[in-house]
């Protein structure tokens, strides 16, 4: 199940500012990577224990109001037509203006659910200017918020969670690791997974989703049992080169919530993209297992440094992301395709793996012994047991005197150390700090 929220609305109402402001929280946390680029129009929120993918359609519909027709309504229907809920945003100073009827309009016709934020109501007397946006007739409450002093956003937020399913929900799939291919557009996405589809005839259901096109097929290999979600869906002619990347960046939010691990197919002549860094940066933040695919290898000129060239250049570019498996793949020629699936199978098994407390602690207390925290203002730091907790992904709590005071390069090197005795290649770890 997939949980996107869309933000849309005509320029200017305050889509980015509280698109910050949801992703805020959590980039905090554990947006510590580099490289990132800044402007990234998607990004992973929390609100209570609930996670969701929020898009600020904003940064991709750029039109001026008089091109509603032409670009900002297609882009538009594409997010909603992707995501699971949509918040309106309108602007609560400016009042009803014919654009947002615009867009109501267009909103009407969709079978999601709405929420209109009206926003800028810093104040009691602006909140009262919210009621005027029931005109819309749009279904459901209108919340009036601020985007910049967060005032009415948890009651929004509170709302938008309800839809979402709890976790714990029994799932049938459970278990069967969901794998999807992700990554620009004419990487190899849809030729890899024809590639697949038709070399192996043990595939079982070929099922359509929820919603139009995607796609989920069950797919049985070496007696491994996995499903891989295709984000490629069907091809939409006559489309502007704008919309395709548009529609491909929502194909690829989508089918990183649904899965366990993802391929992240790239280029072999284009190398690492920003789009692929912020693609492969959201997923670590997802806890989401991952591969990077480098396709067309057949079209690159080799010698024998080359491979190491590029992984060199890769993970330059994903510093200090270093625990990502890379292959090298020729699709056309059918070259390590069946190894990229084994290695995902690999990722999602260590994704899932567990390490008893006590080999944890007999391994990692003895590399802290070696190599204690520095101490801090004359006190001593302490790591006195460490456990693995249960969690989506592999997630570690240290039990110290001084949680606080454990430095950001001292982390590092435990999840190195982690990483050094325990095989997580591919997934993202997370350290937790707690007071003992
Ligand atoms: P977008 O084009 O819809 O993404 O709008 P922006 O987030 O860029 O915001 C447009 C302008 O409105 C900026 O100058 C913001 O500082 C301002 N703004 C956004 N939210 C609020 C708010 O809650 N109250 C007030 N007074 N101004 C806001
Ligand atoms: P998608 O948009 O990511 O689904 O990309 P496609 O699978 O449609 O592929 C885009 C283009 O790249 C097509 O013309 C493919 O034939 C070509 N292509 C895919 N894989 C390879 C490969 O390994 N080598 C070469 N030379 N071309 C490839």
């Amino acid at each position: 199940m997939a949980n996107i929220v869309a933000i849309v609305g005509r320029p200017n109402v305050g889509k980015s500012t509280f698109f910050n402001r949801l992703i805020e929280k959590r980039q905090a946390i554990m947006d510590n990577e580099p490289g990132v680029t800044r402007d990234r129009h998607y990004g992973y929120a929390e609100w209570c224990g609930s996670y969701f993918t929020v898009i600020d359609t904003g940064g991709y519909a750029t039109g001026s109001e008089d091109k509603f027709e032409s670009e900002i309504r297609k882009q538009v229907k594409l997010a909603i037509d992707e995501a699971s809920a949509v918040i309106f945003m309108v602007d609560c100073r400016d009042g009803l203006t014919g654009f947002d009827k615009d867009f109501a309009n267009v909103l009407r016709t969709s079978k999601k659910p709405i929420f209109v934020a009206a926003n800028k109501a810093d104040t009691p007397d602006k909140t009262m200017l919210a009621n005027e946006f029931y005109e819309l007739g749009l279904e459901g409450e209108i919340y009036p918020i601020s985007a910049e002093n967060g005032s009415g956003t948890g009651e929004l937020l509170d709302d938008l969670i309800k839809l979402f399913p709890s976790e714990g929900v029994e799932d049938p799939d459970a278990g069967i690791p969901r794998i999807a291919i992700v990554g620009r557009p004419n990487v190899g996405k849809s030729s890899l997974l024809n590639a697949l589809l038709g070399t192996d005839r043990s595939i079982v259901t070929d099922e359509a989703g929820t919603t139009r096109d995607a796609i989920h097929s069950y797919y049985k290999m070496y007696g491994k049992n996995f499903i891989l979600i295709d984000t490629a869906g069907v091809r939409k002619k006559g489309k502007v080169k704008d919309d395709i990347e548009f529609y491909s960046v929502l194909r690829s939010l989508r089918a990183l919530e649904e899965c366990d691990v993802c391929i992240v197919v790239i280029d072999a002549e284009r190398g690492m993209e920003s789009q692929d860094v912020n693609l492969i940066s959201l997923a670590q933040r997802q806890g989401k297992g991952m591969v990077i695919m480098v396709n067309k290898w057949d079209l690159i000129e080799k010698d024998s440094k080359t491979s190491d060239k590029f992984k060199k250049d890769i993970q330059e570019k994903l510093a200090p992301i270093d625990y990502i498996p890379i292959m090298f793949v020729s699709v056309l020629n059918k070259q390590r395709i069946f190894q990229v699936m084994e290695k995902a199978v690999e990722v999602f098994d260590n994704k899932d793996k567990k390490i008893p407390t006590s080999k944890l602690n007999d391994i990692l207390l003895k590399e802290i012994e070696h190599y204690p925290p520095p101490s801090i203002k004359g006190k001593l730091i302490n790591i006195k047991y460490i456990t693995q907790v249960n969690a989506r992904f592999p997630s570690f709590a240290f039990f110290s005197n001084l949680p606080q005071y454990i430095s950001e390069s001292y982390q590092r090197f435990l999840e190195n150390k982690i990483r050094e005795h325990f095989d997580f290649e591919g997934v993202p770890v997370r350290l937790i700090f707690r007071k003992k």
